[in-house]
């Protein structure tokens, strides 16, 4: 694959990390730098760079994240006391990885969303 982001080399085993699924459409680990007790990153295993980029062939792999999001928050235990699923897209939104990827963020009250500087 000519796209060799930082999240393909994770999804390859290049780069070491803690996976706690994956299928053939997506592939989710621990963030390094967790926001919150719970904090997984659920990643297409296709390197789309960003919500910008998707397109309508890539609509099943997408709606597969949720399937996927709903799966570890039930493994989690926190699928009826509620959760956060964030996707930052480009620059203004933060996203540092230009890889799509679903921020599952869980453990207790979450708050309400933060201010813009609030790097989530
Ligand atoms: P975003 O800003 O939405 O692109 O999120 C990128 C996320 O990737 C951040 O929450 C980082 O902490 C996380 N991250 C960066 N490098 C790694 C890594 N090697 N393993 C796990 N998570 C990482």
């Amino acid at each position: 694959m000519s796209e060799e982001t930082l999240f393909t080399k994770i999804i390859n085993g290049t780069i070491p990390s803690k996976t706690v699924y994956h299928d053939d459409l997506v592939t989710a680990f621990l963030d390094i730098a967790p926001k919150a007790e719970h904090h997984i990153l659920i990643v297409t295993n296709k390197p789309i760079p960003s919500v910008a980029h998707v397109e309508p062939e890539d609509e099943k792999m997408l709606g597969h994240l949720f399937i996927v999001a709903r799966k570890i928050a039930e493994d989690l235990g926190v699928n009826e006391s509620g959760y956060r699923l964030i996707v930052n897209v480009g620059k203004n939104g933060c996203q540092e990885v230009p890889h799509i990827h679903m921020h599952l963020l869980a453990g207790g009250y979450l708050g309400g969303f933060g201010f813009p500087n609030d790097k989530i």
